[in-house]
């Protein structure tokens, strides 16, 4: 379940022999490890310009009050770790070329694993055609840029909502969590902040600390990983899994000091023993992710009604009844969040997956609907859409299918486990409470596909 081609053509003969023949050549992705510094380089902030800078001001003094090296103009030839546009007052399409031709030449000088943020409003919230277009042209730029940059450098964007502004908790979070080694796999995506609701962590090493967090499906592949950073943020875990995953689950719960619970979340009172189960052993609970999932592939001439049923089983419909019983305790602490593993699949379908993308479109659909429910009680929900993961799911794949399906995204690589957990133990994160009802996608910026 390992990419050998990356560590191959990263350096020595692997690496020239890739140049020669004009084969893929991967790099090897900036990931977070404890005690690394934030970005690999002084950060360039650039604002609108026009005079409407104040964006741009206010969160250049955030980033230096975090200890950056932040530059308002770039120095000819320095290797910089991030450029960061603050494009949260421009009103007309003509006003991109200042910042943006600002930030051109030093795309050339970026350091490896460097990041783009764009920082801008949503379109829906516009108030002329004009201000629309240049919003909604953010979009098209930063997710072509994205597929122009190299090295292992990824572009994302920050959208606000009419309720957020550039230094609110959830855009500095977003902000955070793009710059850092935690999002190595998101590229060319958005995330959108809504509202002024959360707050950063005292200790950014420690999101999680204190949180009770459950997590389905973690007996191995994605759930474990999803544990293990959870655990490593400060969560205290209940690890769910079916009862034949039993050892395995039982190994995790080990590893993460946390509780098993050998629970088939299809069971109709699913919801109420995952409740039960985190009130006794830990007094209450904060975050559930929805992880558990599975495959039953068939073209859907050929399906048959225990595929079709099963797949919808456990991927959706054992979410929406877990929820109800979520929705209905009065057991949960304050400012629950729910994270949930949906499918890039679900967004841009995938062959001989009709029943998989319906019960992920499902998710997707069931996270929107579910946003303004959790909201009442201060809490929020989001879904993670994993691309080409390397797991045992995947492992499964023909290989010359797999090989392909593994180059197709811009970081030319498939994410490993641990890129999932990381967007989900953003998301589960306070850091994050004024996103909500949202789609991450952890894709590598897959070329095939919405
Ligand atoms: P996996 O098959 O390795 O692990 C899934 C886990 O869920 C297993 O431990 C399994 O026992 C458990 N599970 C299955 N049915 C269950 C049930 N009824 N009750 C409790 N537990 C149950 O899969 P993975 O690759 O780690 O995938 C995890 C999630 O990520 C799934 O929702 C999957 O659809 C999604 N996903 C994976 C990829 C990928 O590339 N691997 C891509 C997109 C989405």
């Amino acid at each position: 379940m390992t990419d050998k081609y990356v560590q191959f053509v990263s350096h020595g003969i692997g690496k020239d022999l890739a140049k020669r023949l004009g084969l893929p050549q991967p790099a090897v992705l900036r990931r977070y490890k404890a005690g690394e510094p934030l970005v690999p380089g002084p950060v360039l902030v650039l604002g609108s310009g026009n005079g409407k800078t104040a964006g741009a001001d206010e969160l250049a003094a955030a980033l230096v009050g975090w200890g950056l090296d932040v530059r308002r103009s770039a120095l000819p030839k320095e290797k910089l770790g991030a450029i960061i546009l603050v494009l949260d007052a421009v009103e007309h399409p003509e006003e991109l070329a200042g910042p943006v031709l600002t930030a051109a030449p030093s795309l050339r000088d970026l350091a490896a694993g460097a990041r783009v943020v764009t920082i801008s409003r949503t379109s829906a919230s516009a108030a002329s055609p004009a201000v629309a277009a240049v919003r909604q042209g953010v979009d098209g730029l930063l997710r072509s840029l994205a597929k122009e940059l190299r090295a292992g450098a990824t572009a994302n964007g920050i959208l606000l909502g009419d309720g957020a502004g550039t230094t609110s908790p959830s855009t500095l979070g977003a902000l955070r969590f793009f710059l850092s080694g935690r999002s190595a796999f998101v590229d060319g995506q958005f995330l959108t902040v809504t509202s002024d609701t959360g707050r950063l962590p005292a200790d950014a090493d420690k999101p999680l600390a204190g949180k009770v967090a459950v997590v389905t499906g973690a007996a191995r592949g994605i759930g474990a990983a999803i544990a293990r950073t959870l655990h490593r943020d400060g969560a205290r875990l209940v690890v769910v899994d079916i009862p034949a995953a039993g050892d395995h689950l039982a190994a995790v719960a080990n590893e993460v000091h946390g509780t098993a619970l050998q629970l088939d979340i299809t069971a109709e009172d699913a919801g109420r023993r995952i409740i039960d189960h985190a009130v006794e052993r830990h007094g209450g609970l904060d975050i559930v992710i929805h992880n558990a999932g599975i495959t039953r592939d068939k073209l859907l001439a050929n399906m048959d009604e225990g595929r079709w049923n099963s797949v919808i089983g456990v991927n959706i419909a054992s979410q929406l009844r877990i929820n109800e019983a979520l929705l209905g305790s009065d057991q949960l602490h304050k400012t629950p969040r729910i994270v949930s593993v949906a499918s890039t699949s679900g967004i841009a379908g995938n062959r001989g997956q009709t029943n998989y993308a319906a019960s992920k479109g499902g998710v997707i659909g069931m996270v929107r609907a579910t946003a303004p429910l959790l909201a009442e009680r201060g809490g929020s929900i989001n879904a993670v859409a994993p691309g080409f993961i390397e797991t045992d799911m995947t492992a499964r794949i023909p290989f010359a299918t797999r090989e392909v399906a593994r180059r197709l995204n811009s970081l030319q690589q498939g994410g490993l486990p641990g890129d999932v957990a990381e967007a989900i133990a953003f998301l589960a994160s306070d850091a994050a409470a004024g996103i909500t009802g949202e789609v991450l996608r952890v894709c590598g910026q897959n070329l095939v596909g919405a």
